[in-house]
């Protein structure tokens, strides 16, 4: 992977380089579908710009590797993409339909996924307006009290004469909350809370897993899994070595180092003193790149030619830069220009996230657009294998 830009390429023009390896990505696909095996449909979350990475580049490799059901948050996110895809594929609105916007997100192509008894009244209404049938997913209330409908809505809607009345359920899914806690008790009180439910509910391909919730065996896989995490190379299995591959690498240029004796402060409120003669480096990344503020004093950098030694991010992030001790390196500090690892293949997004206080998640999904983005691609086009479509 290259490292440096040459001093003529917008590479160079920018504090930050952000790389995303679509081949990763993919790989990362085939290794969760494999994983599920041919009669679970792996699906994707693309929500929040595919956490971060540019959902426009991310869908058609996804695509291209066999992925037909894509999971977004919003209705915008949803109409952003459906054109990326043909006719064989399906995009679901995780909040489902804001109120008025139902025929914005049937007009879209988008099928929503109906959270409330609310929500199945207003898509009910559309199709009954537009006198047609109108695709949607259910969505249960496992136990995390965030979307779906609870045990009392689901006696509710049976209590009506025909409850789901021009509407063409395609799945009925719910979402674990401590999945990456395999041990927790509350991922079998969910499982047991959505078995019942849905059994109450018409036959329908069902879904609860997403990326760690695939990890916790095939009891939990269900008709479909929905992982996103995984895809980008979060690990989905806390605490135990990460089976994806890395996607993200971050990196920040140096713009110039220095010097300093013990004593000396750096950075904003003095937050750093040396107690040795140091050099320190300062970098084009500051939290105006959504590198996280919070890791000032406890991330650290890579120089990836010396990955065995872990460069102490100093002081406060300002806004625009960073400071970094390179002390540990001797005599022959990097110059001006080159690029150390904030996120690389020696400093996994985890180890970053947990020094911010944060998890993977919410880091790739903040970092910026000042970044200089640059997508690898060597995913082979004769991987078009499409995936039994049971959802
Ligand atoms: C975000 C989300 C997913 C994907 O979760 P990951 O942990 O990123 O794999 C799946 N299902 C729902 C309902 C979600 O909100």
């Amino acid at each position: 992977m290259p490292v440096a830009a040459e001093p003529n390429e917008p590479a160079a023009w920018a504090g930050g380089i952000l790389t995303i390896d679509l081949s990763a990505l993919a790989a990362n696909y085939r290794t969760l579908r494999d994983r599920v095996g041919p009669a679970v449909t792996c699906a994707a979350a693309v929500k929040a710009d595919a956490y971060g990475l540019g959902a426009a580049r991310v869908v058609p490799v996804l695509h291209r590797a066999g992925c037909r059901t894509f999971f977004v948050a919003h209705l915008a996110e949803g109409a952003a993409i459906r054109p990326l895809l043909g006719p064989d594929s399906t995009v679901l609105v995780l909040n489902g339909a804001m109120p008025g916007t139902e025929g914005a997100l049937h007009a879209a192509g988008l099928v929503p996924v109906l959270n409330s008894l609310e929500q199945i009244a207003r898509w009910r209404t559309l199709a009954h307006q537009a006198g047609t049938t109108l695709p949607a997913a259910l969505q249960i209330d496992s136990g995390m009290s965030r979307f779906g409908l609870s045990e009392d809505d689901v006696d509710t809607l049976l209590a009506e004469d025909a409850p789901l009345a021009g509407i063409a359920p395609r799945l009925v899914m719910s979402h674990l909350a401590c999945a990456d806690e395999p041990a927790h008790p509350a991922n079998h009180a969910q499982r047991t809370v959505f078995q019942r439910l849905r059994a109450r509910l018409p036959s329908l391909p069902a879904s609860l897993a997403a990326s760690s919730g695939l990890f916790l065996g095939p009891d939990w896989h269900f008709d479909m899994v929905r992982p996103g995490a995984a895809l980008y190379g979060i690990n989905p299995t806390p605490g135990l070595s990460n089976p994806m591959q890395p996607v993200v690498r971050l990196q920040a240029r140096i713009i110039q180092t220095r010097r300093i004796g013990p004593g000396t402060a750096v950075g904003y409120g003095a937050g750093f003193i040396a107690d040795r003669p140091s050099h320190i480096a300062t970098l084009g990344v500051g939290y105006g790149d959504g590198f996280p503020r919070a890791i000032g004093g406890h991330g650290h950098a890579v120089l990836p030619d010396r990955p065995d030694i872990l460069l102490p991010i100093v002081g406060r992030i300002s806004m625009d830069c960073l400071a970094v001790d390179l002390t540990a390196l001797g005599d022959s500090p990097p110059a001006a220009g080159t690029a150390l690892d904030l996120i690389g293949p020696h400093h996994p997004l985890e180890d970053a996230a947990t020094a911010a206080g944060t998890i993977g998640y919410e880091l790739l999904t903040g970092l910026g657009t000042r970044y200089h983005r640059r997508y690898r691609d060597d995913t082979s086009p004769q991987d078009t294998s499409p995936q039994g479509e049971n959802g």
